[in-house]
C-alpha cells in the first residue's frame, strides 16, 4: 500500500542548500536560506540566549510534561511586546499557548479556522510558500490577491478589492511585518485603512508575526497587528521567536486567540489544546524556557533588545548600500532600501537566477528572493556586479 504514495517535490530552498554546500568556489554567496547572518557570515546563538540557557541548565529541576499549552510563563511574558504594555490581553480577551515555532502556530490557527466553519482564506501572493501548503493540507480554500506592485509598493487596490469581494465564511491572512518574500510592508496609514475594511467586512484576521523587531523596531513592527486588533471582535495571532531570538531549530512560537467575549476564551483555546494534542501533544520546552528567562530578567531583556538592534541596523546598512547602487544593469535596486526584514525580491528571470548561480556562485531562490543578511560589506559589490552582468 505504501507504494501508492506519489513522489512529492523536494523543498526548493533545501535543495538549494545542498547545491551551495557542494560548490567549491571560495567566494560563493548564499542568499537562499532564511536565517540572519552577521557581517562575518555567521548565525550565532544570541549572547542573551546563551546566558539564559546557562541559567536554565543550572536551575531546571524537572522535565516532566507541562501540557499541550506548553510554558504559559513564556506565552504571557511575550504579550506586552506583541499586544502593547497598556492592555496586553485586551481586557481579558486574549489567551495564548506555546507552539513548535511559527509554523506550529499557523498549523493550529488554520485548523481552528477550518474547524470553526470558515471555507476560504484570503492571502496576498507571493507569500511564504508554507501558507498555501498548510491550507492545502487542511482542505482550506485559498483566495489570492496580488500583494505588491513592480514599483516596490503594496498593491492597495488589490487588497481593498479582495476585502470588498470577501464572502461570508472567509478569513484573511496578513503578514504583521517584514513580508516574506517581498520585504514590502503596509505603511501605518495603509494598516489603518485595512483594519477598518476588515472590520466592516466582518472577516476573521489571522495575523502572522514572524519577524518582530527585524523591520523598524519591536513597537513599530507591531503597529499593524495592534491596529487590526482594536478594530475587530475576533482574531488569531501566530507568533515566532525563531528569528528575533535566533532560535530557529529549537522551534519556539505561540498562538494567541482574541475573542469578543472573555467568557468564550477557554472554549476557543480548548480547540488549540486539543489540536496540539492530536499533532505533537506538547511543544518542545528548551527554547521557550530560555526566552521566558530572558523576559523575566531586566538585564537579559536589555541585552536581547541590543542584539536585535544590532541585527536590524546591519540589515538597514546592507539595504542602504543596495539602494545607493541604484541601477544594476536592468534592475533598479533603489526600492530595496525602503523594504523591511530579511527578504526582498530582485526581479530576475529563472534563467538569470540560474546564471547568478552558475557563473557567479550566487545562490538565490528561483523567485528572485534574496536573504539580505547573506550580503556583507565584503561581498555586496560582487552581488551588485553580478546582477548588472546577468541583466545587461
Ligand atoms: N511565517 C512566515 C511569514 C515565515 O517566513 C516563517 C518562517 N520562515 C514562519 C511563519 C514560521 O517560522 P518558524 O516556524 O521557523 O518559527
Amino acid at each position: 500500500m505504501l507504494t501508492n504514495l506519489q513522489q512529492q517535490p523536494a523543498d526548493a530552498l533545501l535543495a538549494l542548500i545542498k547545491l551551495h554546500n557542494a560548490d567549491p568556489r571560495a567566494d560563493k554567496i548564499d542568499l537562499g536560506v532564511g536565517v540572519y547572518r552577521t557581517g562575518e557570515g555567521d548565525t550565532p546563538v544570541f549572547r542573551s540566549i546563551k546566558a539564559a540557557e546557562a541559567k536554565l541548565v543550572a536551575g531546571q529541576d524537572s522535565k516532566a510534561y507541562l501540557g499541550p499549552e506548553g510554558d504559559m510563563g513564556f506565552v504571557e511574558a511575550l504579550m506586552p511586546y506583541i499586544f502593547g504594555k497598556d492592555s496586553p490581553d485586551m481586557g481579558g480577551r486574549i489567551e495564548g499557548m506555546q507552539t513548535p515555532g511559527g509554523t506550529g502556530s499557523l498549523r493550529l490557527a488554520l485548523a481552528m479556522v477550518k474547524r470553526a466553519g470558515y471555507k476560504r482564506i484570503i492571502v496576498g501572493t507571493p507569500s511564504w510558500p508554507n501558507h498555501a501548503q498548510i491550507c492545502a493540507d487542511l482542505g482550506l480554500g485559498v483566495v489570492e490577491f496580488n500583494h505588491a506592485l513592480p514599483s516596490g509598493h503594496t498593491d492597495m487596490d488589490a487588497v481593498r478589492a479582495a476585502i470588498t469581494e470577501a464572502q461570508e465564511g472567509d478569513a484573511i491572512l496578513l503578514h504583521g511585518c517584514c513580508h516574506n518574500p517581498t520585504g514590502i510592508d503596509y505603511t501605518n496609514e495603509q494598516w489603518d485603512d485595512i483594519a477598518q475594511r476588515i472590520a466592516d467586512a466582518g472577516i476573521l484576521p489571522v495575523l502572522d508575526l514572524a519577524y518582530q523587531g527585524l523591520g523598524m523596531g519591536m513597537e513599530e513592527d507591531a503597529y499593524g497587528l495592534r491596529r487590526v486588533l482594536v478594530a475587530v471582535p475576533e482574531a488569531l495571532i501566530c507568533y515566532s521567536c525563531d528569528k528575533n531570538f535566533g532560535l530557529y531549530r529549537d522551534r519556539v512560537g505561540a498562538l494567541y486567540a482574541m475573542v469578543s467575549d472573555p467568557a468564550d476564551r477557554a472554549k476557543v483555546m480548548s480547540n488549540g489544546h486539543n489540536l496540539a494534542r492530536a499533532n505533537w501533544s506538547q511543544p518542545p520546552d528548551h527554547g521557550a524556557a530560555a526566552v521566558r528567562l530572558i523576559l523575566e530578567d531586566e538585564a537579559l531583556t536589555a541585552d536581547w533588545l541590543a542584539e536585535l538592534d544590532e541585527m536590524r541596523d546591519r540589515m538597514r546598512q546592507v539595504r542602504a548600500r543596495l539602494a545607493a547602487a541604484g541601477l544594476a544593469g536592468a534592475v533598479d535596486l533603489t526600492p530595496l532600501g525602503g523594504q523591511n526584514g530579511l527578504f526582498s525580491i530582485v526581479p530576475l528571470s529563472k534563467d538569470q537566477v540560474l546564471e547568478m548561480r552558475e557563473k557567479h556562485g550566487i545562490y538565490m531562490a528561483g523567485s528572485g528572493r534574496i536573504n539580505v543578511a547573506g550580503l556583507t560589506m565584503g561581498n555586496i559589490d560582487k552581488f551588485i556586479g553580478a546582477v548588472a552582468d546577468v541583466t545587461a
